[in-house]
């Protein structure tokens, strides 16, 4: 199919809202925030920090949370009005854009069939069929709730498999800087947020919990081989984001994912990629399609959901086969595999295709190449890493390898520089360690107004 930005346009196009951005010589308009502040502050009397998730209240950039209002194709509106070019996205699922019309017209009818049974659906049957078709290392899968559940049940499979004739085989290695979702055991250096080496990152979660966790350095090829050997006969699975994008977009040195999947091997443990966020995001066949590295096991979440809340674990047979009522791992949910996610989920891995990857590298790039022009007029070292449609702009001098080094960068400046495209109709992740997305709906004059804003919010930031 054509995937241009008018396949994915939403169908109300004609109501004047989704119209181009002002033009450039109209100043900052986007000032009015009276309402978003009303809720904020409402919010904050009733909800932990006034949200649902932390990142989403500003913490990181200071100021006051937008409540966003509707969303269409590249654009969301906020409670005052204030129309933006949205590089959040979700934080991902969104690949089609704000209330595709594809994923609405499929959902709708799925409406009139009911929206829950509680039983099998051959929408289910479907979406394992899509999964295992598009990546090759997953055999069998099961459908969760969440990134964080898949996570939770991709591990306990693993552990299952590990422990079934060695009950000392149950050590996890995770490395700082990626983020696994919020179940306990996952909470050490999970990305952005106060750290202290051996210690959880959260309140509440006991040193129990995270007895099994072992701390790795990602990029780091020779202590992460030797972290694996010493761990040896006691770890059960390595797990990784195969490209971090939770502190920041950091590309995989070579070398290191060919040493982690020949290092587990070596001692007989599997290896987890989680590509909750890579997933059909970066290829049809995720990270390891790029790579080609095939893990044991993959999560999956986000784009696969189409916006709506879904997780999946997969991976090899034997060990996939380990999880109830097939084998004695338990794993279970009430809403697992529910008719509404998968179809809007469905909806949305077949409209991608090899046109929409092409596509999104093509403004990916030309993104990346009116960044980088801006930044060099401005006189500005930051670096802007990206892959595809997924881009993280660093304001750090040197390119960003580890997770060391992304808290290296000037989080002020990152402050300034959101808070200044913000005014500008650019809605930026509100924090440096967090990954922004292009849509299929991101056309060369959202893509041009953004470098514009660009140039206007970088002379802003560096002051
Ligand atoms: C978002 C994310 C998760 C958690 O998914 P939720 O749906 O937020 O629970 C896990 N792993 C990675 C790599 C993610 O990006």
């Amino acid at each position: 199919m054509n995937n241009s930005a008018s396949n994915f346009a939403p169908a109300t196009s004609h109501d004047g809202l989704t119209d181009t951005m002002p033009d450039s010589a109209v100043p900052p308009t986007h000032q009015n925030q009276a309402r978003s502040s009303a809720l904020f502050a409402q919010a904050q009397n009733i909800m932990p920090g006034g949200v649902n998730s932390p990142v989403r209240a500003f913490g990181a950039v200071g100021g006051t949370p937008r409540f966003m209002e509707r969303g269409a194709g590249a654009y969301l509106w906020d409670a005052d009005g204030n129309k933006y070019i949205d590089y959040v996205g979700s934080w991902g699922p969104l690949i089609l854009g704000h209330a595709a019309p594809l994923i609405n017209d499929a959902v709708r009818a799925q409406l009139e069939r009911g929206t829950t049974f509680g039983a099998p659906t051959a929408l289910e049957v479907e979406m394992a069929r899509v999964v295992c078709a598009a990546v090759p290392s997953i055999e069998m899968v099961r459908m969760v709730n969440s990134g964080t559940e898949a996570v939770m049940g991709a591990l306990r499979a693993a552990r299952g498999w590990a422990m079934r004739d060695n009950s000392k085989r149950r050590k996890l290695i995770k490395f700082a800087g990626c983020y696994h979702g919020h179940a306990d055991a996952l909470l050490v250096q999970a990305g952005s947020g106060a750290t202290t080496l051996g210690a959880p990152d959260s309140a509440g979660v006991t040193p129990a919990q995270i007895a099994d966790t072992v701390l790795g350095h990602y990029n780091d090829i020779e202590g992460t081989r030797d972290l694996i050997h010493e761990v040896g006969a006691e770890l059960a699975v390595v797990a990784v984001e195969p490209m971090p994008a939770n502190m920041g977009l950091v590309h995989p040195k070579s070398g290191f994912l060919e040493m982690l999947r020949e290092e587990t091997e070596r001692v007989g443990a599997l290896l987890l990629f989680d590509e909750v966020m890579t997933g059909f995001r970066v290829a049809k066949g995720g990270y390891q399609s790029l790579c080609d590295i095939k893990p044991d096991l993959t999560t999956l979440g986000k784009i696969i959901g189409g916006g709506f809340p879904v997780g999946a674990y997969g991976g090899r047979r034997d060990v996939m086969e380990m999880v109830s009522p097939a084998g004695p791992v338990y794993q279970a949910g009430t809403l697992s595999g529910n008719p509404i996610a998968m179809t809007a989920g469905l909806a949305t891995l077949n409209a991608l295709d090899d046109e929409s990857y092409a596509q999104l590298e093509k403004r990916g790039a030309q993104l990346e190449v009116g960044i980088k022009g801006a930044l060099k007029q401005h006189g500005i070292a930051a670096q802007l890493q990206r892959q595809g449609s997924m881009w993280t702009l660093f304001f750090n001098a040197n390119p960003v390898q580890s997770y060391e080094q992304a808290k290296a960068s000037d989080l002020t400046m990152y402050g300034r520089f959101f808070h200044a495209m913000l005014e500008r109709g650019v809605y930026l992740p509100p924090a440096q360690f967090e990954a922004a997305f292009v849509s299929l709906c991101h056309g060369e004059d959202e893509i041009n107004a953004t470098i514009e804003a660009v140039n206007g919010a970088l002379g802003v930031a560096k002051q």
